[in-house]
């Protein structure tokens, strides 16, 4: 993509070309606005949901699938994509003691695998927890165990959350699981076990989810180009550092760029996906000590994806596998080619992705690119799914904000910064780390083209942003817990 910056002044400008961003994009092209620049400090657009290439191979940051229960989302990548969006047939399991669970969960599968003895303490830990159910929940942890009961609560949902949170379950506020799994437990998960009717259980077994043939981010590459033919302009490899206001209005900000030119662009209204802590953090002049404190206390998850690529046809058959085990420090492997065997250029060899999940003042966080392939490659073995011998190359890419945090006591602090960006009148903050919410692709794009018709102030609007993703109902369910 050309790079066309013509002038430093634009009617809208938007930071980050991750689904948020584009999804402002798009609607504000749609409505005649095309005085636009979209600013992104990656090489390649999509945000986390991008594809890298990395050598001649193609690479998503962890397996990303597209499901939305939004019409609008679904016709727009539909759209943007048309036969390129291909369906694919899913199968994803959790890797536990040396055992495969097919995920999501399946009663009998359970059971075969657990063993008589685990099965008949899951189901007395279950009816315990039913006898005993208390008080509304307040943690991650009582939320499960009131649904499941311990024994499903330890062997499916304990050791993953941690993995991929880094802090105990008791200390994840209940909000979190209300958010992705509601309407989730056991009983449910028997009952569409036992009871559907035949036509709606074929169509449970035979899932699907639809994923572009070159990788999750072929979706943004092609709706940017769209919005660049229609006049966008998009700045890549260029780091906002600074957004200087007056008073409560935001007149430019500053931006370095991959040459190490500075500029400064004003623009009319800003969107931004800058994490919502960094944001307060570049405001120029500063924030009130109060604001800054709670912006402190905003926490990301950081994500590091090893991607190998190994020189074997068929490594395994699923499109990611959940790693339960606590004996390695992997929480996810996926297969891309069982995404897309477009994604592969050699059909003999494969590309897999290893996740781990880590603050970013872990060691882990700062060790060599040699250091974590090593890890994986080492994990990889002792899980027995890849040999030394087979891995031709590997590549490592980190990701700081990944994932917000929903920590017990962080809804106070997210009060304050809430109410403090509503009082910027030229200011949207959206998206995932924009607006601090655990938001997939489909919310974060909602996002952006809801802030979009705030600015255009279609009928109807203005639409209170902080609502997304709140009260979502999700047909899916328990293909919400994990990601
Ligand atoms: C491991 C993993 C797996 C996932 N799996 C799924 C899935 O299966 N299905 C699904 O729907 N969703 C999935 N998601 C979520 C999905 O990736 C996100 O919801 C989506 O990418 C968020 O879009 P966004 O635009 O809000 O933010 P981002 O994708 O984070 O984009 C923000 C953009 O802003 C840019 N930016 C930030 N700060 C600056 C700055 N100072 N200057 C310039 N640019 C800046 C960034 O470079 C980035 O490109 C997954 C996420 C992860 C991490």
């Amino acid at each position: 993509m050309i790079e066309n910056i013509n002038s430093e002044s634009y009617e809208c400008c938007i930071i980050g070309a991750g689904p948020a961003g584009l999804g402002a994009a798009y609607e504000l092209v749609k409505n005649g606005v095309t005085d636009i620049l979209i600013i992104d400090k990656n090489k390649r657009v999509g945000g986390l949901a991008r594809t890298d290439i990395l050598g001649e191979t193609r690479f998503d940051i962890g397996p990303h699938r597209f499901f939305t229960k939004n019409k609008e989302i679904d016709k727009i990548w539909h759209d943007t994509l048309g036969s390129n969006f291909q369906p694919v047939s899913r199968l994803t399991r959790i890797y536990y003691k040396n055992k495969y669970f097919n995920y999501p969960i399946k009663p009998a599968n359970v059971l075969m695998n657990l063993g008589p003895v685990d099965s008949l303490n899951a189901t007395l830990s279950f009816f315990s927890s039913q006898i005993s159910k208390k008080n509304t929940p307040i943690t991650f942890e009582d939320w499960i165990i009131q649904k499941f009961g311990h024994k499903l609560y330890e062997t499916f949902f304990k050791v993953y959350t941690e993995k991929v949170w880094g802090i105990p379950c008791n200390r994840i506020g209940a909000e979190w699981a209300i958010q992705r799994i509601k309407g989730l437990d056991a009983l449910e998960v028997l009952k569409n076990a036992l009871f559907k009717d035949r036509k709606k259980k074929i169509k449970t077994l035979v899932e699907e989810f639809d994923f572009p043939v070159l990788g999750v981010g072929q979706m943004y590459e092609a709706m940017c180009d769209k919005l660049v033919s229609q006049g966008a302009e998009l700045m890549i490899e260029s780091k906002v550092f600074r957004f200087n206001r007056h008073d409560n209005v935001i007149e430019s900000i500053d931006v370095l760029r991959a040459d190490g030119k500075e500029i400064k662009i004003n623009a009319k209204q800003f969107f931004s996906s800058v994490p919502l802590a960094h944001y307060f953090g570049m405001l120029n002049p500063a924030e009130s000590g109060l604001i800054l404190d709670s912006a402190g206390m905003l926490k990301y998850r950081a994500h590091i994806t090893v991607g190998l690529l190994i020189g074997r046809s068929e490594v395994f058959p699923d499109q990611w596998i959940y790693v339960h085990s606590p004996d390695v420090q992997i929480a996810r492997i996926a297969n891309y080619k069982n995404f897309s065997k477009a994604m592969v250029k050699d059909e003999n060899t494969t590309t897999l992705s290893v996740e781990y999940f880590v603050f970013t003042y872990d060691n882990l966080w700062s060790e060599t690119d040699k250091f974590l392939s090593d890890m994986a490659i080492n994990e990889l073995e002792k899980m027995h799914l890849v040999e030394r011998r087979e891995v031709i190359n590997t590549w490592v890419v980190r990701e700081a904000e990944a994932y917000p945090i929903y920590y017990l006591g962080f809804p106070d602090h997210y009060d304050v910064l809430k109410s403090r960006i509503d009082q910027f009148v030229n200011f949207y903050s959206i998206g995932r780390a924009g607006m601090h919410k655990y938001n997939n692709q489909d919310h974060s794009l909602i996002s952006g083209i809801l802030a979009a018709r705030n600015y255009l102030k279609l009928p109807g609007f203005p639409f209170r942003l902080w609502d997304i993703n709140v009260d979502a109902e999700y047909q899916e369910n328990a293909q919400r817990t994990h990601e």
